[in-house]
Order: C-alpha cells, then sequence, then structure tokens
C-alpha cells in the first residue's frame, strides 16, 4: 500500500490523504483558508471518499470529486448536512471574492445526495475492505475512520479532529487499535487548560461585563463552538442575555436535528428554545441596548454579523475569542494591537477582548495516550504545523513506534 499526502501534512488545512491499495481511497478533500484559498493537490481515479467531518479543512474540496465517474462517498449524515452549509458558504465568498470555482452548486448537491450515510461503529462492507466510523468527540458527526483488508485483516485507522476530554455536547473519542495509525498532530506540543477552570473564568468575565451594561461579544465557529458556548451560557443561567446571529444559527438547527449525535442533548434544545434568535425574534439592534451576550460568526472575526456588531459596542463591552486566531485574520490582528479590516476599511476595536482556548482538538498528552492505546506499528503525524509533526514523531521514535511525519506530495509506502 502506498499512501499520499495531498494536503494537510506538516500543516493545518486542505486536508487530504490518497491510499493506493487494491482500490483508491480518498480520506478527506479540504482547502485551506487564508487571505487566499489554496486547495490539496489533484486526486485522480478515486474508488471511494470517506469525509471525517464538517469543518472546510476536510470538506471544503470534496464536491469538486462529483465530476463523471463518481466515488463511493462515505460520511455521517449530521457531517453531509453541515458540510453543505459551509461549502455553500464557502462557495459564496469566492464568487464574491472572482476566484474560479472548482466546483458549482450542482456538484454540492450530488455530494451531498450521493454520500452514504453511516452509523458509528456498524462496519460496512466495501469489497476487498470493511470501512467504520467511530466517534471522534470533535463536533457533530466527526469520525474517526477504521479500514480494515479483508483479505489479512490489518487496519489502519484515520483519526481526522478528534478529542478525548468529553465536552458538554461531544463525548470522548473512540480508541480504535490497528496496525498503522494517521493521527492529527496539531497540538502535538501544547496542553490545554483545565476545561471546568476554563468555564469558570469564561463566565465571570461575561457576568462582570453584565454588571456594567456592556456587550459581551462572542466570536465563534458555526459548526460546534457556537453550540458549545450556547450549552455554557444555558448551564450557567445567563441564556436569558443571550442572543444567537449568522450561520450559527443555520449550524444549530442541522445539529439539534440529529440528537443521537449530540451529548447531553436536552441542554442544547434548551439553550436554543431559550436564546433570542436575531432576525426571528429579534432585530440585531436589540442587544445593543441592554446588558447582552452575543454569539455569532465568524470565529475568527473575518466578516459576518460578528463585523457588523464590533462596530456598535459600547465602551463597556468585550470581545471573547474561543478559538485559535489563524495568522493575518482580523482576530489575530486584534490580538497583535493592529487595527482590523472591515469591507477594505481599516478599523480599530477600542474595547478590549479576552482569549479562551475553547478548543475541540485533543491535547499534548492526549495525543500520545490515543497513540499508545492504539498500539499500532506505523504512526503517521498529520494536521500539525511542521515543527509539530516533525517533534511528535521523533518522541514516538524513541517509544519504539515506526513514525512519519510527512510532507505534501510524500507518498509512504507500507505493508498491509
Ligand atoms: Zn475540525
Ligand atoms: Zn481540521
Amino acid at each position: 500500500m502506498e499512501i499520499q499526502f495531498l494536503g494537510g501534512a506538516s500543516e493545518v488545512g486542505r486536508s487530504a490523504i490518497l491510499i493506493k491499495d487494491e482500490k483508491r481511497i480518498l480520506l478527506d478533500y479540504g482547502i485551506k483558508v487564508d487571505d487566499k484559498t489554496e486547495y490539496p493537490m489533484q486526486a485522480a481515479g478515486v474508488d471511494i471518499a470517506v469525509l471525517s467531518h464538517a469543518h472546510l479543512d476536510h470538506s471544503g474540496f470534496f464536491p469538486s470529486l462529483f465530476y463523471g465517474n463518481y466515488p463511493t462517498t462515505i460520511a455521517t449524515k449530521p457531517t453531509i448536512e453541515l458540510s453543505e452549509l459551509l461549502i455553500e458558504d464557502s462557495l459564496k465568498i469566492s464568487r464574491r471574492q472572482h476566484l474560479k470555482q472548482a466546483f458549482f452548486k450542482k456538484q454540492l448537491e450530488i455530494f451531498a445526495k450521493k454520500s452514504i450515510k453511516y452509523e458509528y461503529g456498524v462496519p460496512v462492507d466495501n469489497g476487498d475492505y470493511y470501512i467504520t466510523l467511530y466517534d471522534a468527540g470533535h463536533i457533530s458527526g466527526s469520525a474517526i475512520t477504521l479500514i480494515e483488508k479483508v483479505k489479512n485483516g490489518k487496519r489502519l485507522i484515520y483519526t481526522g479532529d478528534f478529542k478525548i476530554e468529553p465536552q458538554i455536547l461531544q463525548g470522548s473519542a473512540d480508541i480504535v487499535e490497528g496496525n498503522v495509525l494517521l493521527i492529527e498532530s496539531t497540538y502535538a506540543s501544547r496542553e490545554h487548560p483545565d476545561r471546568g477552570e476554563l468555564i469558570k473564568k469564561f463566565i465571570a468575565s461575561i457576568k462582570e461585563v453584565l454588571d456594567n451594561n456592556g456587550t459581551a461579544l462572542v466570536p465563534s465557529f458555526a459548526v460546534g463552538r457556537a453550540q458549545e458556548i450556547l450549552a455554557i451560557l444555558y448551564m450557567n443561567k445567563l441564556i436569558d442575555y443571550t442572543y444567537i446571529d449568522g450561520m450559527a444559527k443555520a449550524a444549530s438547527e442541522i445539529v439539534i436535528n440529529y440528537p443521537e449525535f449530540t451529548r447531553n442533548k436536552d441542554i442544547l434544545l434548551g439553550a436554543l428554545k431559550n436564546a433570542h434568535w436575531i432576525g426571528m425574534h429579534a432585530s440585531r439592534s436589540e442587544p445593543l441596548q441592554r446588558p447582552s451576550i452575543i454569539v455569532t460568526t465568524a470565529g475568527m472575526l473575518n466578516g459576518g454579523p460578528a463585523l457588523d456588531y464590533i462596530t456598535k459596542l459600547n465602551k463597556n463591552s468585550k470581545i471573547f475569542l474561543t478559538g485559535y486566531q489563524v495568522e493575518g485574520t482580523n482576530g489575530r490582528l486584534m490580538m497583535e494591537g493592529k487595527p482590523i479590516k472591515i469591507n477594505g476599511r481599516r478599523f480599530k476595536v477600542e474595547v478590549p477582548y479576552e482569549f479562551f482556548d475553547f478548543s475541540a482538538h485533543a491535547g499534548k498528552s492526549d495525543l500520545y495516550e490515543y497513540v499508545r492505546k492504539s498500539n499500532p506499528e506505523t504512526v503517521i503525524c498529520i494536521h500539525g504545523d511542521e515543527e509539530n509533526t516533525k517533534l511528535f514523531a521523533e518522541t514516538l521514535k524513541l517509544e519504539g513506534f515506526e513514525a512519519y511525519a510527512p510532507k505534501v506530495g510524500n507518498k509512504i509506502k507500507i505493508d498491509f
């Protein structure tokens, strides 16, 4: 078997792995969204394509597979619907930026219609392989993929993005044992803060803003983070103050439609029922006239209603960043004390901000724990920057694993 890395190796973004064996199996086909969009290398002659989860760095290029002969496509139900939502939005953005389109709405529709909907833990016979999806604990519908060769029982595992420590709405990732492990490495050299302490600090800081008659603006990624934040606010009895706006609304509706993929679905249901939905029960000016919390996109302030609100906040307000801010994004510019860009204009954010690491990825020790429990002969470290993947692989070698940190374009031959 040969494994080729078409993207997402020694980098985060445009995840794409092509397995060449009896069949050609593609694992994810994403894009990298920076100032300009970057695509993975061409994947030709794909027989089976597996989509681990909806985030664009895994799903964004998937519809380009749907010209001519379609591969057998595998994903969970929420992954398919959430991907449709995010990819459609990315198509709109690329049209606005007059970028060349690699696919159109038609391909997106075929993708949504043709994909085979998998349940967690149920192996499906795909000819030479049994393919099983397991819970990755990252976002709704996120999956760890197991490819088991019928002929000899050899097992290859692709983690996608995963988290072991349970979140409120997502349970712990399933540990899957196998011979070859392709593992994400985003936080291979860093631990996350204690989640309980983090939530306490977050809530205390939000309450302070409300007490001062300010607005707590919480920019959140539409899929995953927004729902988790709403759940936290609901559990801490702050949902009456909370407004939800932007793509977070549509994403939340999809997530709640598949309660079997959510832990504590009653909490999410309570949060969504009791929050004020902008555009339905409230207008955008309403939260700015009272102590309030606004949960909205974009998570890195690179568009969406968050930018509209940010120019109108009163001086007692505060911005709560809830996730990693990629270099060059407005969120990162703000953290560096620089003006942000709104519709081509520069804007200096006057209200203070705070950063909270509500990551949905495994931290350092959990990554190592996963490898030890999965106990493969070969580990391939991907989905992390060059420094992280290299360090991860080097450390695993010292523990006796055959470990690699490939770069984009590299091929690895393994006995499988
Ligand atoms: Zn993800
Ligand atoms: Zn990712």
